[in-house]
């Protein structure tokens, strides 16, 4: 048994470099590493198997049948082998036979061997290749054989495409096709824009995998390293993004990969095996995929991306390949095409050529993803084969609103989509004209108009849209984009830069709602997975007993008010009590820093969020004692119907404008009116022009939206007679209302020449 997989490794990489360096065919090269890897494993069965006219054909063995080398082939997925290929993954079984996939070949003669483990051979991201191994008796390989395996794979990938033994050694650079076509995708960030393919960056090939001289190739990482190092460090002093917000913590966690010392330490314990430094740096990467892959966590998986960024550019930084497309320079309207990218990467971009991006991976936590919609570049994720379907200057035309990109369009689909664009600019432009108008009825009742937000870059929404303030900003946005919990400094600094840039309009934060399904991986909220986690472990559940947690954000966001009015609202409050401690919390917090001579805030509005049904039934009891109250309706009303607001399923089963939501709402503005206190409504039915339209006839005149439906909501509102809809909505939510409100009301809006974007 080998001591260790570098030693393991570098035994047969040592072997290997000779049979590299000779000048035989390949076929001998090949025939020679089947026997020192069997030689090196201890196994009586060693077989290469390469992709060949889309088959995989057995094209070295040591230990099965000769008759059967250039005989025996399998298809992409079939038998072990194929299955390898196709999923680029490995297996390593102690009895073969028993595998699901397992297919016998008689003239192969391996019925005598139980135990199986083989590794993809992997060039430019595809399967050209799988490396088994075999041995009579039933036994799992360990891990320090199977990453040898690994490592031999590397060598052969390297050695079959320089000898041209497999398909299309090269993936072709263009397409197949010519023809216009339609790629679906998942909207990241929304948006329509037209320009050509360009691709982030040519997939670097690595040339050589055997060291020659393993200092030397020591010394290129370290040296890449430091180079990486600094350019990370300059990117984080870039005055644009090293103000503090999203962008700092994104370069925050970049800093830590790129500091990380266990990652160098992998690095250096590949190339102790034999291997070049490039070779080392893919390997590591390789295994860390690996491993990712395992572990069914998406906010791990955003940080993997980080990392991917970080290993490519140290793997262009040592192999002297440094051209990205941003590098390089943009010439054109550019829509960029690439498997993923990282955030660093994202921000290299000259902004005024940048259009739109689209991504073959990609979720809505990335980083990337929230520094785009900061740079306000739509992105299109998900774009299954983008770079096989696409070739480099194609024209694109990307339409995030539809999830899909029409690459080679034909006059007619640019036409559409010019007028599309047009029409949607022409919108933009009313709803832009009606920025410093107020949202006054027709009847003349002045509505309050804010915005959500939740990152420091959303705050100039206010400005754009001219807003009254900003109703909801969900303070947990900070958290999810951290790697580390925010430090109270950090926090506090947020929220300072937030008030500045508001200046006399109010911002009304919400304390951390976090917990359940967004969970924090340096954050141990749950101790078990939840069944259901909206209703979980979540917000001020988690708030009031971890108090820490919640004293140090008390204190951030009272000193970042000092001297102005801070409003404060606590999430998911289910009976009064929890409002109360909550409050209690703060208050002990305000009282501890004026004692410390501090400058405290001018005064202190407190708030609480209706999205829990039952606080419906004690407003009596609540109200006397809150500043103000906001519905939560997207959590409400998921509570209300019991339907899961994230089932695609139950979507659109139960409408926002049904009698049972508007009589709720209604009955909770009625009391909260009588008591005196402000109502508003945060949740998403409040963007919709029939859904706010809806809210305003039961009563509510504060909104708080998505920036994007602020114009469209005040178009809606300036041509809207409310006291005629206070009269129709009563009428509707009378004596045996319809299931839903919405034609009756879409009716009466036409009829009254209501503008519904
Ligand atoms: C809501 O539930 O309506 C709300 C505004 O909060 P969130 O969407 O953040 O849960
Ligand atoms: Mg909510």
């Amino acid at each position: 048994m080998p001591l260790s997989a570098a030693a393991s490794a570098r035994e047969i990489l040592v072997r290997l470099h000779d049979v590299m360096a000779a000048r035989s065919p390949a076929q001998a090269k090949l025939n020679q590493v089947v026997q020192i890897v069997g030689e090196a494993i201890g196994g009586e069965v060693c077989s290469i198997y390469l992709l060949r006219e889309g088959v995989l054909e057995l094209y070295a063995t040591r230990g099965l049948a000769e008759e059967a080398v250039h005989v025996t082939k399998l298809a992409m997925g079939e038998g072990l082998v194929g299955t390898i290929a196709k999923n680029s993954e490995i297996l390593n079984l102690d009895e073969a036979a028993s595998h699901p996939a397992f297919a016998y070949r008689p003239e192969t003669g391996e019925e005598r061997y139980h135990s199986f483990a083989g590794v993809p051979v992997i060039r430019r991201e595809r399967a050209v290749g799988v490396l088994a191994v075999q041995h009579a008796e039933p036994r799992a390989y360990a891990d320090v054989e199977i990453e040898a395996l690994q490592t031999v794979a590397m060598v052969l990938s390297e050695l079959i495409a320089n000898a041209g033994l497999i398909d299309g050694g090269d993936v072709p650079s263009r397409p197949q096709s010519t023809a216009p076509m339609r790629i679906m995708g998942l909207k990241l960030v929304d948006g329509m824009a037209s320009g050509c393919a360009v691709f982030h960056q040519p997939r670097i090939v690595i040339e050589h995998t055997v060291a020659e001289d393993t200092e030397a190739e020591r010394r290129r990482v370290y040296a890449a390293f430091d180079k990486m190092r600094e350019q990370i460090d300059r990117m984080a002093a870039q005055a644009e993004f090293g103000g503090g917000g999203e962008h700092d913590e994104v370069l925050q966690t970049y800093k830590m990969f790129a500091y990380d010392e266990g990652w160098a330490r992998r690095i250096n314990e590949a190339i102790d095996s034999g291997l070049t430094a490039e070779a080392a740096i893919e390997r590591v990467q390789q295994r860390t995929r690996q491993r990712m892959r395992q572990i069914d966590d998406p906010l791990l998986a955003d940080r993997m991306h980080d990392l991917e960024d970080l290993a490519n550019r140290l793997l262009r930084t040592v192999s002297g390949q440094m051209g990205t497309a941003a590098q390089m320079g943009l010439r054109q309207d550019t829509i960029l095409i690439a498997r993923n990218l990282g955030p660093a990467e994202l921000l290299e971009y000259d902004r005024r050529r940048l259009k739109g991006v689209i991504l073959e991976e990609g979720s809505l936590t990335a980083h990337v993803i929230i520094v785009a919609r900061a740079m306000g570049v739509p992105v299109l994720g998900r774009a299954r084969d983008i770079r096989r379907q696409v070739a480099e200057g194609d024209l694109l035309l990307l339409d995030v609103g539809e999830a899909n990109v029409f690459a080679r369009p034909t006059p007619a689909m640019e036409e559409a989509f010019e007028a599309k664009l047009l029409l949607k600019q022409k919108r933009k432009a009313a709803f832009a004209a009606l920025r410093d108008v107020p949202p006054v009825t027709a009847d003349g009742h002045r509505v309050t108009l804010m915005v959500n937000a939740g990152l420091r870059d959303d705050v100039h929404a206010l400005d754009v849209t001219g807003a009254d303030g900003i109703g909801l900003f969900r303070t947990e946005f900070q958290f999810l984009v951290s790697a580390t919990l925010p430090q109270r400094e950090r926090q506090q600094r947020l929220y300072r830069d937030v008030l500045d840039v508001a200046g006399q309009r109010p911002v009304v934060f919400r304390t951390v709602d976090i917990g359940g399904d967004k969970a924090l991986p340096y954050l141990n909220t749950s101790a078990e997975d939840e069944e259901n986690p909206a209703m979980g472990w979540r917000a001020l559940r988690v708030a009031l007993e971890r108090d820490g947690l919640m004293k140090a954000q008390a204190r951030a966001l009272l000193e970042a008010a000092a001297g102005r009015t801070l409003n404060v609202m606590f999430p998911m409050v289910s009976e009064p009590w929890e409002f109360d401690e909550a409050k209690a919390l703060f208050e002990a917090q305000r009282a501890w820093i004026a004692g410390r001579g501090r400058r405290p805030p001018t005064g202190v509005r407190y708030g609480a969020m209706l999205e829990v049904p039952a606080l419906a039934e004690q407003l009596d009891v609540l109200l006397p004692n809150v500043d103000f109250l906001s519905i939560g309706t997207n959590d409400l009303t998921q509570f209300l119907f019991a339907a899961d607001r994230a089932n695609p399923k139950l979507a659109e089963r139960y409408d926002w404008l049904s009698p049972s939501i508007l009589r709720f709402l209604r009955r909770v503005a009625d009391q909260a009116h009588a008591a005196g206190v402000p109502i508003a409504v945060c949740g998403e039915m409040g963007g919709r022009p029939l859904e706010a339209m809806a809210l305003i006839g039961i009563g509510i005149d504060r909104l708080s939206i998505t920036p994007a439906a602020i114009g469209p909501v005040k178009a809606m509102i300036r041509s809207l007679d409310r006291r005629a809809l206070r009269a129709r909505m009563a009428e509707l939510l009378g004596t045996a209302p319809p299931r839903t409100l919405r034609a009756d009301l879409g009716a009466w809006a036409v009829e009254q020449g209501v503008e519904l974007a």
